[in-house]
Parts: structure tokens; C-alpha cells; sequence
């Protein structure tokens, strides 16, 4: 089997489930390009718990957790099959603690993504929780754990968005975003691209810029995991690198 490649997506707008724009389509051909996957692993912002929590239900149930819009998107329902087995393996690669938690379900940061990747619904899959207390390492970390399950056939998937500040946001800046966001977004670009993982992990080094681009770290932290899983011999290919309302930015990345 070949091994399967490591994306990271911005996720954006919820509203993005039912649009059809430049990041959707984008998305769609990213899961065209790849190899089908056996199962999915999600690492959602949207899963911000204390400690590292694993999904292992046999039909996780889909979670509506935004608030105040349209009915059509409460009316998405993304009911792959869960993946008990790939579960409990990734249980046994983590090296930290971990527990089952089955209180959450597929969130809004996976299935607004996936309706367009993987419309048939038809790939087991299951969440793994970002924890609010870790360190960027212990993040990456995890990551490193579980890369031998693209061996397995397993896609990590990362969801969430590298400069996400939604105090900050300006409406009349519908396709820009501020110089800080720029700046923030093209400074993980640069150390991606020459793979200098550490200075990723070292993000705050910035200052200023990384509070402003980070005000909290639940849309960032995915990335380290999709980092940690990738390798040196990983193709990489950024997508949706952009800007909008000024504080958020929709940059992707795969590794193959
Ligand atoms: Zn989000």
C-alpha cells in the first residue's frame, strides 16, 4: 500500500460546508490527487479539551457547534462509520496519556471540509483532541507517534487556521487581511517549506505578530501534528494560501 500523504486544511467559515468558491474546489482536488484513504483521523480546532482525547464509537454522531447560522447547515449530517481498531492503535502509539472520550462527536472543523473531499461519507473516521495545555512540542509530538499509520493507509488530517483572530475581523476586507497576518502566515510558509520545524514550534519567538495571529491557540495547534506526521521525504504543496477579513488566514498544506 502506498503511503498516504498528510494534509493540513484552513477550514474558515462554516458556511464554506455549502459554498462552492476557491477553497472548496481546491479541496475537492486535493482528494482527487490522493489515494483513497482506509480511514481518516481528524485533529479539529474545535476539539479543545483538557488532556488528549481519542473517539472510539463505532458511528460517532455529527455536532453542530456554531451558532446563529442558516438552517441548512444543522441539516448536514456526516455519518461515516467510526473506526474502533484505528482507535485503539493510536491509544497504543501515543506516548502521552490519553483517554476515550465519546462525549464529542464529528464538529463543524472536519465535516464542513470533508462534505467536499469525501461526499459519500463512506471512510471510517474519528477525532483525536487538541489539548488546550500542551506544548507546541508536546503537539508535534503526537503527530510523530501516529505517522506510521500512513503506512496503514490512514490520512492525518489537520483542521483548523493559521492566523485566526475573530476579535480582529473586518467585513470590509473580504479577500485581505492585515500586514500582521501576512507576516505571520508567510513566516510558517517559509519555515515549512525549508522544514525547519523548530522555528514553527518556536512561533511565539514573534511576538506581537503571534498573539495577534494566535490570540488562542486551538486553530493553530492542528498544524503540529500534520507537522510532526510529515517527513523529510514528503513532497510539500501549499493551497488556498490567502488572506480574508483582514485577521484570518485559509493556507493549506500537503505532504506526500
Ligand atoms: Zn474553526
Amino acid at each position: 500500500m502506498s503511503r498516504m500523504p498528510v494534509v493540513f486544511v484552513g477550514h474558515g467559515s462554516p458556511m464554506n460546508a455549502i459554498e462552492e468558491n476557491d477553497y472548496t474546489k481546491e479541496w475537492r482536488k486535493i482528494a482527487e490527487r490522493i489515494p483513497k484513504p482506509k480511514a481518516i483521523i481528524s485533529f479539529s480546532a474545535h476539539w479543545f479539551t483538557e488532556g488528549t482525547r481519542i473517539m472510539n464509537e463505532e458511528n460517532p454522531k455529527t455536532i453542530y457547534d456554531m451558532y446563529g447560522f442558516p438552517k441548512e447547515l444543522y441539516e448536514i449530517v456526516y455519518n461515516s462509520p467510526g473506526s474502533p481498531q484505528i482507535a485503539k492503535l493510536s491509544k497504543e502509539a501515543i506516548t502521552r496519556e490519553t483517554q476515550y472520550d465519546n462525549s464529542w462527536g464529528i464538529d463543524h472543523g472536519t465535516w464542513s471540509v470533508l462534505v467536499h473531499m469525501y461526499p459519500e461519507k463512506d471512510i471510517p473516521l474519528f477525532q483525536i483532541s487538541v489539548d488546550a495545555f500542551a506544548s507546541p512540542e508536546a503537539h508535534y509530538q503526537v503527530g510523530k507517534d501516529l505517522s506510521h499509520l500512513r503506512d496503514e493507509g490512514v490520512l492525518l488530517f489537520g483542521t483548523g487556521n493559521i492566523v485566526h483572530n475573530l476579535r480582529l475581523v473586518d467585513w470590509h476586507m473580504s479577500n485581505k487581511g492585515f500586514d500582521w497576518a501576512y507576516e505571520f502566515d508567510d513566516f510558517i510558509y517559509d519555515n515549512i517549506v525549508n522544514r525547519n520545524h523548530e522555528k514553527v514550534l518556536a512561533y511565539k519567538q514573534l511576538g506581537e505578530t503571534a498573539k495577534l495571529a494566535v490570540p488562542s491557540t486551538d486553530h493553530f495547534d492542528p498544524l503540529l501534528y500534520v507537522l510532526g506526521a510529515s517527513s523529510e521525504k514528503d513532497e510539500i504543496t501549499s493551497f488556498n494560501k490567502s488572506c480574508e477579513l483582514g485577521s484570518l488566514t485559509m493556507t493549506s498544506y500537503l505532504f506526500e
